[in-house]
């Protein structure tokens, strides 16, 4: 039975007597088979399975982005009784963020590059949302999507560095059959755009395999990206990066495990993907 609580004091109660270890599972709602895939993950690793719904305001950087987020909690919290989620904390602001709240988690050099220069104060309301979250749940392991890479990248900084208790699991990427990662964000898409952003996997693609047959030059490895993308109409890029997989620093010569990863707005709705080279040429 899986049972929908609002406050931290529910929360908290329903967890005194929950079995362990607890697998918490953050989303901002608007369910699909990318958020079923970790919910997956923490139900075959934990006897709790915790997912909690927030649309956090402190994460988006521009009003009119928090204010057409798609939200339907019954249809997502069908899809947690589906997956035999045990708990769903859905709060509202106040029980996150509670009266006189003055605390940000501010994450360093990880955080600045890439998303953090795209979308100012971004990364602080991520990571201080996810600190509230560790704090409040106290689960031995917590799910993320590798699809917002630097985000795992972030959180697994914060929980090292603030030694919070809570182990950082990456999951794959989940794409639709033409390549396109799903994300809450494509049902903005209009029939046309939609058909359009897949571009952003075939980006990535072409670099991959670029690198795959011997390339090692970032810049052609990013303007191989480039190519693929100027050659969509409606795709606009916001950048394209080939970095240190560790640093997030952008490497000239890829001697190393690198992160493809890039940011485009199609039409009005802004779309992320990226990719992990870490293997040796060909694999
Ligand atoms: P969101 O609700 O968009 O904040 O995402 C909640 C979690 O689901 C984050 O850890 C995301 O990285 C993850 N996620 C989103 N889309 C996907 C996807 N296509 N595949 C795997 N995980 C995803």
């Amino acid at each position: 039975m899986t049972r929908v609580l609002r406050t931290r004091a529910e929360l908290r109660a329903a967890l005194a007597a929950a079995p362990r270890p607890i697998g918490l599972v953050p989303t901002m709602g608007w369910l699909h088979d990318g958020h079923r895939s970790l919910i997956r993950r923490a139900r075959a690793d934990n006897p709790t399975v915790v997912v909690t719904i927030f649309v956090n305001p402190r994460q988006f950087h521009r009003p009119d982005d928090f204010s057409r987020y798609p939200r339907s909690q019954d249809r997502d919290v069908a899809i947690c009784a589906d997956e035999e989620v045990d708990l769903v904390w859905a709060p509202p602001v106040d029980e996150v963020y509670v009266p006189g709240f003055d605390t940000t988690v501010t994450v360093g050099a990880i955080a600045g590059p890439l998303e953090g220069a795209a979308r100012p104060g971004h990364f602080d309301g991520v990571a201080t949302v996810v600190a509230i979250l560790f704090g409040l749940v106290g689960a031995e392991h917590a799910y993320f999507g590798q699809k917002d890479a630097q985000q795992v990248m972030v959180i697994r900084r914060m929980a090292r560095d603030l030694a919070l208790p809570t182990e950082v699991v990456a999951c794959p990427t989940v794409r639709e059959p033409d390549g396109l990662a799903l994300s809450s964000r494509n049902v903005h898409l209009s029939p046309a755009e939609r058909a359009a952003a897949p571009v952003l996997e075939r980006a990535l693609r072409a670099a991959r395999d670029r690198w795959a047959t011997g390339e090692r030059s970032g810049d052609a490895l990013r303007a191989s990206m480039s190519a693929i993308l100027s050659a969509e109409p409606l795709a606009a890029p916001e950048y394209v990066s080939v970095a240190d997989a560790v640093t997030l620093a952008e490497l000239e010569r890829v001697d190393r495990p690198a992160l493809l990863s890039l940011a485009v707005r199609i039409g009005s709705t802004r779309l992320i993907d990226n990719e992990l080279l870490d293997g040796p040429a060909g694999t």
